[in-house]
This record gives structure tokens, C-alpha cells and sequence, in this order.
């Protein structure tokens, strides 16, 4: 799908819900893509971008920088504490915060930096043992434990389980994020993000949809 045919399909969703379309951050995931597809995305004009490793987002987002103005890069996947400074300093935004030692970590490092990305607590709805995120039943105590640190948090994030109706996990993000006071919502990726954008998401992550498929080894 091009990136305008998206762009469609997300706008049409939103007159619908009667959202605004602006209101909804298009992420273009472009792990593991060459970066000849990614220049070509950047070159149609679009800056949000998702990586979900740090070591591969550092090999290509700071050149990418100095190439193309005004890029958002958006770290999507699971982070490990000893990553975390690297992370702070390439990305705008952190999706993946689900442990109290992984908070204090960007807490302490956001004092030494002097800036913190957007966070965003990942919410593991499905309760998948392999799944990193907080359980729903935890994650109430967890963001007052992300709050009590001062830190700039946005909103929440999940990852339906493949096998699942995602609406259902999507609807219970939204509702933990309302009891919250939280107005972002991370989820919906190339198979499910018009319902996704249908129940609140105010953050799409794509892929696929727009790089083709990844070609893994
Ligand atoms: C890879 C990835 C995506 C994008 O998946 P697609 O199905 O290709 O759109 C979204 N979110 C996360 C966390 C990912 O790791």
C-alpha cells in the first residue's frame, strides 16, 4: 500500500469515528527494511518512524538525521537496561516501559541528559508468558510508580496476541489508559490499525503495509 492509500484509509476511518485525522501519528516501522526503502519513504515526505532495536536504529537514524530535517523516531521494542542511555539519546519517543528497575534507569539518565523521550507503559493484555509488558492487572500501580518518578508519560501501548481478536485488547488499553488519565494510545499495525484508530489509538504502528514484507537473514 502507498503511503497515501494508508493515509486514506486512516482519514476515512477517522470521519467515522468522528476523530480528527490529525490526531493520529502514522509510524512508519522500518526495522530490518534496506534503507534504499526507507530513503524513498522519507523522500515522499513522511518523518515518523519506528525502530524496534536500539542497535539497528543506531546504524541508520542519526545519518538519516542529518540528511532529512524534522524526523520522530519511536522505539518500539523491548528495551534492556543497559540500552537505555543509547536509546534516550536516539529516540524521541519509548513505547516499551513496563518494569519499575527500567523506569528508574530512563529516570536516572533523563537527570544526567537533561531531556527525556515520551514514554509510554506496554501493556501486556494478553498475558503472554513470552510477552514483555506489564500484566493489567499491575499496570494502575505501575504508572503511579512511572508518575512518582516525574516522568513525561504519554500513554500506553500493546501487542495483541496473533491468534486474538485485537478489538478486545484494544478496547481494554483504552479503558486502562481512561481510568489513567491517559491520552495516548500505542497500537494497531498493518493488519488491524482502522480498528485500532476505531477504539482510540492515537499511535498506529505500520509496517508491512507500508514497506512490504521484512526479509529476515
Ligand atoms: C514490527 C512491529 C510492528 C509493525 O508490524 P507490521 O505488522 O509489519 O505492521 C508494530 N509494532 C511492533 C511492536 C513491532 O515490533
Amino acid at each position: 500500500m502507498s503511503l497515501g492509500e494508508i493515509q486514506a484509509k486512516i482519514n476515512a476511518v477517522c470521519e467515522g469515528a468522528g476523530r480528527n485525522p490529525a490526531d493520529v501519528s502514522l509510524i512508519a516501522v522500518s526495522k530490518v527494511q534496506p534503507n534504499e526503502r526507507v530513503a524513498a519513504v522519507l523522500e515522499e515526505g513522511h518523518r515518523i518512524f519506528g525502530e524496534n532495536k536500539v542497535q539497528e536504529a543506531a546504524g541508520k537514524w542519526p545519518d538519516f538525521r542529518e540528511q532529512y530535517d524534522g524526523i520522530t523516531l519511536h522505539l518500539i521494542g523491548p528495551l534492556q537496561t543497559n540500552k537505555v542511555k543509547q536509546a534516550m539519546q536516539l529516540a524521541d519517543a519509548i513505547h516499551t516501559v513496563d518494569r519499575p528497575k527500567l523506569a528508574k534507569a530512563i529516570a536516572r539518565h533523563a537527570q544526567d541528559l537533561g531531556h527525556c523521550p515520551d514514554l509510554f507503559v506496554q501493556v501486556n493484555t494478553g498475558e503472554e508468558p513470552q510477552k514483555s509488558g506489564v500484566l493489567p492487572a499491575e499496570a494502575d500501580a505501575f504508572i503511579s510508580e512511572v508518575r512518582a518518578l516525574d516522568l513525561p508519560l504519554r500513554g500506553l501501548m500493546c501487542i495483541p496476541p496473533v491468534d486474538e481478536e485485537p478489538s478486545l485488547h484494544f478496547a481494554l488499553l483504552a479503558k486502562i489508559a481512561a481510568r489513567n488519565g491517559l491520552e495516548g494510545l500505542s497500537m494497531g499495525m498493518s493488519g488491524d490499525f482502522e480498528r485500532a484508530i476505531g477504539l482510540g489509538a492515537t499511535h498506529i504502528r505500520v509496517g508491512s503495509a507500508i514497506f512490504g514484507e521484512r526479509v529476515y537473514g
